[in-house]
């Protein structure tokens, strides 16, 4: 018999009812007792929408992270938090958010540090390590959890993050090795395991997923040692491996003395065969075959041809779950009523894709005929995604067929390029412009859910836009910026607003996934061939140019950040959905240049995230996606100026593919790290303009004038000044008026101020 089981479940609720949850606690508004009434609820709710599996899991569910749960259940968290007052939740919040419900002006330091869990978009907050770290178990949290299984006969497989993958996700923050806490850590796991056996958890699920990622001779000793001290738990060790490939580490992860190994078998299928021949026969294997990161149907038929031999070899052997947790993945597709029924089919989200693991179990355990209803029509909804003229526009693809070899490269290079665009333009030194958005403000959002309440139809929601609009360019003049923006109104997200005019997309009304903490997005669900249906941003450009002299600067998303932001199609390389995406905003950008747009700034916030785990990967990610910035980008005359921007300033590792993007102007943010990040553009002799963020829009906070010229003088030894600009880290729009005007204020007067002083370096000059 094959059983069933899953890694994670998604804890924010079908309908956000934790995040709703949190930020009424948060503010206030109710208590710690409606906080964990509400939880437990949600716990039972999930474990009920997975009733049918083998095993659930326990412990998966948390209020803020899954790694900060972790280093409260190991006893370890930031000093300066260690000792501050009130509830252990009050501590938690602190150390989640800086603050807890009860602190009206907490002193208690920063929040730990928020970074992207492996590859996904979710975000976890950082163990911080010293040398003197120390660790002792609280267990309350999976013990409670386990009661509240064990109390309604729920097979229990209680979830924790492994010791190896702990230590790796955190940081040292005095320099010392992280590895050497191993011997102070792996107690406290072994009295963790102990306690959950005795709690009565005869499987445990312990993740380590950093065994798909490269580890040196240190890291892959440590997993030794950690397991061979651990195999004398009293309970079962199922080790979960997920997001990828085990590649060199699938010997070493077969070795370990645990019971079982996950895989995911979506992302590795090629390692199928290659684990079965490893694996001791005494071990069971999970095989993760239901994608827990995209928001397709399986199909199943396929699958059960590839499945039906290693069942016949592994016997009882053989577990079968999604790929990994489905913290990923919306709840539930059966609430969407608004979906095409044509591509709902072609769905599953969370739920649905719980029943198609326990229905590939069924055809194993008792044959395909017992489910041969459900197996038909799951082949009838593969055929229909594969067929449908919805998918396949072969207009788009012959399109992106003919696009010439040549179609990402300027005609001119960047000194030539420069100096006509420098004539046609005429700007200052240090010229000054913002990063595109303008505050969102309550009659913008208003006028939104008005349209879509049908409480105002299309014109007046227009004129509302188009008021915002002359709202923005008459600021901006007042302030004198020097490149103007139109400011962003009619976007309630930066891919949504593309994706919504694009063939080829389409939206859920409830597909949340959780971001971080209560924070959640809703990503565009790309399921087909990509084309642009008619302009979809001329309007407001062209309307915001004819209120001004000035440059307006046309606003775009780049093709990479609308991939990466999105549920995107599997039947076909990611790189090429991509070059669709390139295409369609390519002829935007041609339409752009054509109504006499001078310049035009195509966002790339995202391109550093789809980056692979692997390094031995990201030449291949880098390569494409560059050339489909390119392509989107580079189509226009020398005159025209492109503007990229990315929200972040690591650049070291990738900054020859930046360049090579060889954008006229690229906007980043710097203002935080007191421009020491520029470190990169400086030693690669980065050829073009920057401008350095000086503003950190994600704080309150206004720059003072002194402030930005100290900033820029820094820039200035980093770059030659008479190629920077002068803009904030990122768009305004999470900002208030009230906060943006006098900031901008400053930044113009700091660029004057700076024009004055700069005889010839702007380096040398002081305040
Ligand atoms: N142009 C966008 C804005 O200003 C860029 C947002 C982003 O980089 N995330 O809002
Ligand atoms: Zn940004």
């Amino acid at each position: 018999m094959v059983t069933t089981h899953n890694l994670g479940f998604p804890r924010i609720g079908a309908a956000r009812e934790l995040k709703f949850a949190l930020e009424s606690y948060w503010d206030g508004s109710t208590g710690e007792n409606d906080l964990s009434q509400l939880a437990a609820g949600l716990r039972q709710e999930h474990w009920q929408r997975q009733t049918g599996l083998d095993w659930l899991p326990v412990g998966d569910f948390s209020l803020y992270d899954q790694v900060l749960d972790m280093s409260f259940t190991l006893g370890h968290l930031p000093a300066r938090f260690a000792k501050t007052e009130g509830s252990s939740l009050d501590r938690y919040f602190r150390v989640a958010r800086g603050r807890s419900a009860q602190d009206t002006d907490c002193q208690c330091g920063a929040a730990g540090e928020l970074t992207k869990w492996f590859d996904t978009n979710y975000h976890y907050i950082v163990p911080e390590f010293d040398a003197h770290t120390s660790f002792t178990i609280d267990p309350s949290r999976l013990r409670q959890q386990l009661a509240e299984a064990n109390a309604r006969d729920i097979k229990a497989k209680p979830v924790i993050i492994g010791p190896i993958t702990y230590l790796w996700l955190g940081k040292s923050i005095d320099g010392s090795n992280r590895l050497d806490l191993l011997p102070k850590l792996l107690p406290a796991y072994a009295a963790l395991l102990d306690d959950m056996a005795a709690q009565g958890a005869s499987w445990v699920q312990i993740d380590e997923p950093v065994l798909v990622t490269a580890l040196d001779a240190a890291w892959r000793h440590a997993f030794h040692l950690a397991y061979h001290q651990l195999q004398h738990s009293n309970t079962r060790l199922l080790l979960a491996t997920y997001f990828g490939r085990l590649q060199d580490n699938l010997q070493l992860a077969c070795e370990l003395p645990v019971a079982g190994l996950h895989l995911d078998a979506s992302s590795a299928p090629d390692e199928v065969d290659r684990l079965i021949d490893w694996l001791p026969s005494h071990k069971i294997l999970s095989l993760g075959v239901v994608n827990g990161r995209n928001i397709w149907k399986t199909d199943l038929n396929s699958l059960l041809e590839r499945l039906e031999p290693i069942h016949a070899r592994l016997q009882d052997r053989l577990w079968l779950a999604p790929s990994c947790s489905l913290l990923h993945v919306p709840v539930d597709l059966d609430r969407e009523d608004k979906f095409d029924p044509e591509i709902k089919q072609w769905m599953a989200f969370a739920t649905q894709k719980l029943d198609e693991i326990q229905l590939l179990a069924r055809a194993l355990n008792r044959g395909r005929d017992t489910v041969a209803g459900q197996l038909a029509e799951n082949a009838q909804a593969i055929a229909s995604r594969t067929a449908s003229p919805r998918v396949n526009n072969p207009a788009v693809k012959s399109a992106v067929a003919k696009l010439a070899k040549t179609a990402g490269q300027r005609h001119g290079d960047y000194e030539t390029r420069a100096r006509k665009q420098a004539s046609r333009l005429t700007l200052p030194m240090f010229p000054t412009t913002t990063i595109g958005s303008f505050p969102q403000t309550t009659t913008i959002r208003q006028a939104r859910r008005h349209l879509r309440q049908g409480k105002i139809d299309q014109a007046d929601y227009r004129s509302i836009m188009r008021a915002e609009i002359s709202r923005v360019i008459r600021e901006q003049a007042s302030l004198g910026l020097d490149v103007m923006v139109h400011g962003e109104a009619e976007r309630n997200d930066m891919v949504e607003y593309f994706g919504e005019q694009l063939d080829g997309y389409t939206f859920s009304q409830y597909g949340w996934v959780q971001s971080y903490g209560s924070r959640c997005v809703k990503p565009p669900i790309l399921f087909g061939d990509v084309g642009r249906r008619h302009p979809m941003t001329l309007e407001w450009t062209a309307y915001a140019q004819s209120l001004t002299d000035k440059p307006v600067k046309g606003m775009l998303t780049g093709p990479v950040t609308m991939l990466n932001w999105s549920f995107v199609r599997d039947d076909q390389p990611r790189a090429e959905t991509c070059r669709q995406l390139a295409l369609a905003i390519r002829e935007e950008v041609l339409d752009l240049e054509r109504i006499g747009t001078k310049i035009i700034q195509i966002d790339e916030a995202a391109l550093r995230e789809g980056l692979p785990l692997r390094k031995t990967q990201w030449k291949g990610y880098l390569a494409w996606a560059i050339e489909s910035f390119r392509i989107a980008a580079n189509g226009v005359s020398d005159e025209t100026q492109i503007h990229t921007h990315m929200c972040y300033s690591e650049f070291n590792d990738i900054i020859e593919s930046i360049a090579a993007m060889d954008a006229d102007v690229i906007t980043i943010e710097t203002s935080r790290s007191d421009m020491a990040l520029l470190d990169a553009f400086k030693e690669f002799a980065y050829p073009n303009q920057i401008g350095p963020g000086v503003y950190d829009i994600h704080s309150p906070n206004i720059p003072t004038q002194e402030q930005i010229i100290h900033l820029m003088q820094k820039a200035a030894k980093y770059l030659p000044a008479d190629r920077l600009w002068i803009n904030p880290d990122c768009g305004l729009k999470t900002r208030r008026w009230e906060e943006v005007l006098p900031a901008l204020g400053n930044m113009v007067e700091a660029a004057k101020r700076l024009r004055q002083l700069t005889g010839t370096n702007a380096s040398t000059v002081s305040t």
